[in-house]
């Protein structure tokens, strides 16, 4: 059932992109975030880039999960224990670490 849903959402959202010019995909809305949080879109695109996020589920999700990254990555590096999002699971954070020990 829950794959038979997500294959018609796949398909309808392939159908608008197909079918309205302004949609972005949502691979290319991956490559707008980080402008995006940067606040280096313009006008044109940010609004083609927030009305995929209006109807794009996955890219909210990715969104959020983006900034809650940057926060986490932020905090981790500033060593700020303050600035640590709250409900932030300790394992996160060591992992982090413990990739950033390793670059
Ligand atoms: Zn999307």
């Amino acid at each position: 059932m829950k794959q038979h849903q997500t294959g018609w959402w796949h398909w309808l959202k392939g159908f608008m992109f197909r079918h309205i010019p302004a949609m972005i995909s949502c691979r290319e809305f991956e490559n707008f975030v980080i402008d995006y949080l940067d606040g280096e879109l313009n006008s044109r695109q940010q609004q083609r880039f927030e009305s995929h996020l209006r109807m794009c589920r996955e890219c909210r999700e990715y969104l959020q999960a983006y900034k809650r990254s940057i926060d986490i990555d932020r905090a981790v590096c500033t060593m700020d224990d303050e600035a640590v999002p709250e409900n932030v699971p300790e394992e996160l954070i060591r992992a982090i670490l413990e990739a950033r020990k390793n670059d």
